[in-house]
């Protein structure tokens, strides 16, 4: 194995059980990490851990199994209020996931504040979970939404970005890191603009808490989001961080048990934070893996994974360009662990097909993002994204299995 950074990438490896099976006979190439990270062991272990031995409700039991659950699901909590730097614990809602987060957003404290010609900014990056929910809400309350352009590499165009922003801007919702190209955006300033306006500002977590340190209260953004999946833990359980003024103004986003007071058939009072947001019986094995996945990434350390991906990035973006018929996709000055390519006079999805025939997993398509390949002139691209179990052997193998797919294509 070639060696980059000081990570001992084989100890990493075999933390995950996946990463040693072979598809189609070859050994797996797992480079689809900005769909969903593999799960070390500790992570899954602590799922069957819960199941057998203190499966129980959280919150309203008194019994022993209870406690343990509860005190196991509320220290999940804990782990993310540290992973993000928020000041309080209230401030730590738990969702399903980004998309279940910009929802809650979208539909509560977008209800609550947008007006008629009220505007919300979003940007050509964004997925498809950080456009719909706020065409929804725009729509509903006569609101307007506005698109931030991008150039050619993939980086939004922050003069333009300024020029969008006016008194009637109440929201912008922005992604960190652009799942399908890898751009990191300059959210700091993002905010600093927005706030200069009295808008709020949501930001689309969901490819920076794995690779890049975040701190929301350095940054000073209303809302962040992150999923559990794409930090090494189980799917179904996510994070909304909020200001905690801006959550306690907020209606509730779904009314259940646990969210609530005090019922009677004529009102019902609510629920302090977080609980407010967080109606009905939760994800309870998955909340509690999660605190393994942030321990797992934690030990690591962010700093370590930043530079080991980095390299992985610039020798993947190298060996690609030099290939004559590949074009790079998404070439920011400032991107992560992410490189999206097309193949002249060939489709992704047959790259992607090729490839798994050589058991090399990557995602081809529009990455839920189908208004950014619009922009681009793409149907979808190929796209390899990294994790620091990732080497530069499996690299060198999909470039190999590259020449492949122009053999069969061309
Ligand atoms: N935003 C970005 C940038 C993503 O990459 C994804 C998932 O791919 C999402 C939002 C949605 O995340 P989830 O499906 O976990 O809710």
């Amino acid at each position: 194995m070639k060696k980059i950074g000081n990570l001992n990438v084989e100890d990493i490896r075999n933390d995950f059980p996946i990463l040693k099976q072979k598809i189609n006979g070859k050994d797996l190439v797992y480079f689809d990490n900005a769909a969903t990270t593999q799960k070390p062991n500790v992570v899954i272990d602590t799922i069957s851990q819960y199941y057998n031995s203190y499966n129980a409700n959280i919150h309203r039991g008194i019994h022993t199994l209870a406690e343990k659950a509860t005190a196991e699901y509320e220290l999940t909590r804990n782990s993310v209020k540290n992973l993000l730097n928020a000041p309080t614990l209230e401030q730590i809602i738990f969702t399903r996931g980004v998309t279940e987060s910009i929802n809650l957003v979208a539909r509560s404290y977008g209800g609550a504040n947008l007006k008629p010609n009220d505007e919300v900014i979003i940007s050509t990056l964004e997925h498809h979970s950080n456009i719909v929910p706020w065409q929804l809400i725009c729509a509903e309350k006569g609101a307007i939404l506005k698109i931030i352009p991008i150039n050619d590499a993939g980086e939004i165009i922050f003069e333009e970005y300024e020029k969008l922003l006016n008194h009637r801007t109440k929201i912008v919702s922005i992604v960190h890191v652009s799942n399908a190209l890898g751009t990191i955006n300059p959210v700091a300033e993002i905010i600093q603009k927005a706030h200069q306006f009295g808008a709020v500002v949501m930001v689309d977590g969901a490819q920076s808490v794995s690779h890049l340190d975040v701190d929301v209260q350095a940054l000073d953004v209303d809302f962040f989001a992150f999923s559990g999946h794409k930090l090494y833990a189980p799917t179904g359980i996510g994070i909304l961080y909020g200001k905690k003024h801006l959550l306690e103004a907020m209606p509730p986003y779904q009314g259940g048990g646990e969210m609530i007071q005090e019922v009677t058939f004529e009102k019902t009072t609510y629920n302090e934070l977080p609980y407010k947001f967080e109606a009905g019986t939760p994800n309870i094995a998955d909340t509690i893996a999660l605190r393994k996945g942030i321990e797992y990434v934690t030990a690591i350390g962010k700093q370590n994974i930043a530079l080991y991906e980095d390299q992985l990035l610039q020798y993947c973006t190298s060996k690609l360009s030099d290939f004559q018929d590949i074009t790079l996709v998404g070439t920011a000055k400032h991107k992560i662990s992410v490189c999206s390519f097309s193949l002249a006079g060939v489709h992704p999805q047959d790259i992607g097909m090729i490839l798994d025939s050589e058991g090399i997993a990557i995602r081809t398509g529009h990455h839920c993002t189908q208004p950014l390949m619009q922009r681009l002139g793409l149907v979808g691209t190929a796209r390899a994204s990294f994790s620091f179990y990732n080497t530069l052997d499996e690299i060198d193998k999909m470039c190999v299995a590259m020449k492949k797919v122009i053999k069969m294509t061309k």
